[in-house]
């Protein structure tokens, strides 16, 4: 039994995983690991979320919230969405965790013991406007390789190459786009040059790497290896194990790449064994492989051996499987028809099988692959359900309706005995596949043999056989079902939640999980009672699909619902004409911890005395205006029909003053910092009426309500907000729960504003 460890790439928790992670590194180590488990070797997989790092503290500013929470908030995202896919990590760890942090104090304190880590002055790009230092993404210009113009500090998304800030050509701030200065700041710095020839000698008998990964750490070693600095000016990050560094922090780089080795550590902590990681870093005999995208080749061929050299005693990448990009075909997108390449939200609209398919027959090993929708379905309908779906359909329900049994062998004939071989040589050559990484190989070799079992099927004509000669029919459909069990096997690394349903409908009661991959080439047993069989894939409709995928920016400016908002329960205090507008009033109201002033134009509904003490909802985070001279900070709501009725809306309970508001089920949201009127103009806010359990008239249709409503409060006028995509309509409710209500009615489907 051999030992492999498997490292995949940590994905920084600043916002969902998408196809693209899949794709590139996600999707590739598990078929390696489920085949590798499947030969019984002992396989350690882990991976995390990495939170450090100027990618979490730009999204955190931009949103105006803590670091941290962005970081929690995405790890929970991702391991959800990463545990949907089927993606079977040992551990999927984390490192803002303390464990991660230790690792990583001990490694800094021993390469420092060891002369690796020194301390230097350096110059470093400093905004005196924003009175602070531009560590890695905070700065961008111009790259002094290739000349793109939007390099940023850390790297060059052109032409891959990775940067110190102060590489940059023409640097402007991330934040004030005002040019800093350099500045003398105190920092350590990684003695990579030391490694030099250590490296040189570690990578020449790596011929069986991919070229690109070759290629890339060659040029890196042929330009000659320049020490790095390793810790930055920020206060996000692993703490410097020394005093007097408290406003400094370990380089995200440096420390992300030791939690392949904190993982393995914390994986053994927490099986109660806590020295079984030896087994995978000190046995020599254990081979690591690392999966990622092109972008991070270096600091896995480079980087990270030297800090395995300067640590000591623990092993180097044997292979590092570097895939190119997946792209998004073109620049058509289609917002309005709900898709998107977030794995949250694809997993929404489709199996997990399905996309596993399509990304690993599509995948980009050797050069990068283009994703459209509208391939993705037609492969997934051609391929997945027309060949794969269909030939394991018409062997079993054939069988199963005819002999409700694995048949008997009665005698091969020469086309019986060489369909056995074609699947011996199949199989064979797939897990070589596999073995070299190969999956997109191997799966069109597991779909050969899909084609193969129908050619098959077509030849022996069971149908017609069935009424000459029951024992040759049943003969023939037996090395079928061979087929269809060497499928089921050979397809689980891919297809691991189809394959599972695949086994119990062979007849076998155990999980095709805990076979070994020999078996996909050993008999069936006679006699094994089938399950009724049902169809393993679902065809998708053309029709509907848009076709092409939105890119991820737009997503990112479209996806804006009414978690954005910051809405608050206030009480107005006074109320007073605006002096120079004749429909305005001025308002004070009174959140409970501040108070604030409210231009509204309501004069032509409402009088001042209906207004004077009354409970209303805010949009505490809209942009400031002035509104005729007068400055209004937030806007409140009201809602207005088509025949010009206006309505305030009003905590339907009594609710106390300062509590928020938000959609049901979104409290856990965090609002941005602030929006624009248009921003705020596209969330879709709507008045409803309850008419029966769980349900809302909303004038031009009826809908059910997210969550739920009771038949005791029909009749009743709540405020909704219409999600993108979705059937059901999502109350606004208070922090406990209660709805948001009209002042007076208006008519159903009446806007809100
Ligand atoms: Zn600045
Ligand atoms: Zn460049």
């Amino acid at each position: 039994m051999a030992k492999v460890f498997i490292g995949v790439a940590w994905p920084y928790a600043n916002g969902p995983i998408h196809l693209g992670h899949v794709a590139g590194s996600l999707l590739p180590p598990d078929i390696f690991a489920r085949y590798h488990r499947m030969q019984g070797n002992e396989v350690l997989m882990v991976s995390g979320s990495d939170q450090h790092g100027t990618p979490i503290t730009v999204t955190a500013e931009k949103k105006g919230v803590a670091p941290k929470q962005i970081a929690e908030k995405f790890h929970k995202i991702n391991s959800k969405a990463i545990s949907d896919l089927g993606i079977s990590f040992d551990l999927y760890f984390e490192t803002s965790h303390e464990n991660h942090k230790k690792v990583v104090q001990d490694f800094f304190t021993r390469l420092l013991e060891r002369e690796f880590i020194y301390k230097k002055v350096m110059l470093s790009p400093y905004c005196s406007n924003c009175d602070k230092f531009l560590p890695d993404r905070y700065v961008e210009g111009e790259c002094p390789h290739c000349d793109y113009s939007n390099a940023r500090g850390d790297q060059c998304d052109d032409c891959g190459r990775t940067l110190d800030p102060e590489e940059l050509i023409a640097p402007v701030c991330k934040f004030c786009s005002s040019q800093p200065e350099m500045k003398e700041t105190e920092h350590f710095f990684f003695k990579l040059s030391a490694f030099q020839k250590d490296l040189e000698n570690y990578v020449a008998d790596k011929d069986y790497w991919r070229h690109n990964t070759k290629n890339f750490t060659k040029n890196w070693l042929e330009s000659g290896l320049r020490d790095r600095a390793i810790t930055r000016d920020i206060t996000w990050g692993v703490e410097i194990p020394l005093e007097g560094y408290d406003d400094k922090r370990i380089y995200v780089w440096f420390e992300a790449v030791m939690g392949y080795f904190s993982t393995s550590k914390e994986w053994a902590r927490r099986r109660g064994e806590e020295d079984k990681w030896k087994d995978f870093w000190q046995d020599e005999a254990c081979k690591h492989y690392y999966f990622l995208g092109k972008d991070n080749i270096p600091f896995h061929t480079i980087i990270w051996p030297a800090i395995l050299m300067g640590y000591g005693d623990l092993n180097l990448p044997y292979d590092v499987p570097a895939n190119e990009y997946l792209k998004w075909g073109g620049e058509q997108f289609s917002k309005s028809r709900g898709i998107s390449i977030a794995v949250p939200d694809v997993l929404k609209k489709y199996d997990p099988d399905q996309v596993r398919y399509y990304l690993s027959i599509n995948m980009p090993e050797l050069r990068d692959a283009d994703f459209t929708l509208e391939d993705f379905i037609r492969r997934n309908n051609d391929e997945l359900v027309s060949t794969l779906g269909n030939f394991v359909h018409r062997a079993l329900s054939f069988t199963h309706k005819n002999y409700g049994e694995v048949p008997k062998v009665k005698e091969l004939s020469q086309q019986d005995k060489e369909a056995l071989e074609k699947i011996e040589t199949q199989v064979t050559e797939i897990s070589e596949y596999i073995e070299r990484c190969e999956f997109k190989k191997a799966m069109k070799s597991l779909m050969e043999l899909a084609h193969f079992g129908n050619r098959y099927f077509d030849a022996r004509a069971p149908w017609a056989l069935l009424k000459e000669n029951r024992e040759e029919c049943g003969t023939a459909l037996h090395v079928c079902l061979r087929i269809v069990k060497a499928l089921c096997i050979g397809m689980y690394p891919f297809l691991p939640f189809s394959t599972e349903k695949l086994w119990v409908m062979l007849g076998y009661e155990d999980d095709v999980s805990s076979r070994t991959w020999e078996e996909a080439k050993t008999d069936i047993p006679s006699g094994q009672s089938l399950a009724r069989p049902q169809p393993l894939f679902k065809k998708l409709d053309i029709i509907e699909a848009p076709e092409k995928i939105e890119p991820e920016k737009a997503k990112e400016e479209e996806a804006m619902g009414v978690d954005a908002l910051d809405l608050k329960i206030g009480l107005i205090e006074e109320i007073e004409d605006h002096p120079d507008a004749e429909k305005l009033y001025v308002m004070k109201v009174d959140f409970g911890n501040e108070k604030r002033q409210l231009v509204a134009g309501l004069k032509t509904y409402y009088s001042k005395e209906e207004m004077q003490d009354r409970k209303i909802v805010v949009v505490m985070n809209l942009k400031p205006a002035k509104l005729r001279g007068i400055e209004s900070r937030g806007m409140l709501l009201a809602a207005e029909d088509k025949s010009g009725t206006v309505s305030l809306l009003t905590p339907l309970s009594d609710e106390d003053i300062g509590v928020k508001v938000t959609g049901r089920g979104l409290e856990t949201m965090v609002p941005r910092k602030q929006i624009s009127f248009s921003e705020f103009q596209k969330i879709k806010l709507r008045v409803g009426t309850i008419i029966e359990e769980d349900k809302t008239d909303m004038g031009d249709k009826k809908s059910g309500v997210e969550g739920g409503v009771s038949s005791a409060l029909s009749g009743t006028q709540i405020a909704i907000y219409l999600a993108e995509g979705k059937e059901e309509v999502i109350p606004l409710v208070t922090e406990s729960g209660g709805f948001i209500s009209l002042h007076k009615p208006v008519a159903n489907g009446a806007e809100i504003k």
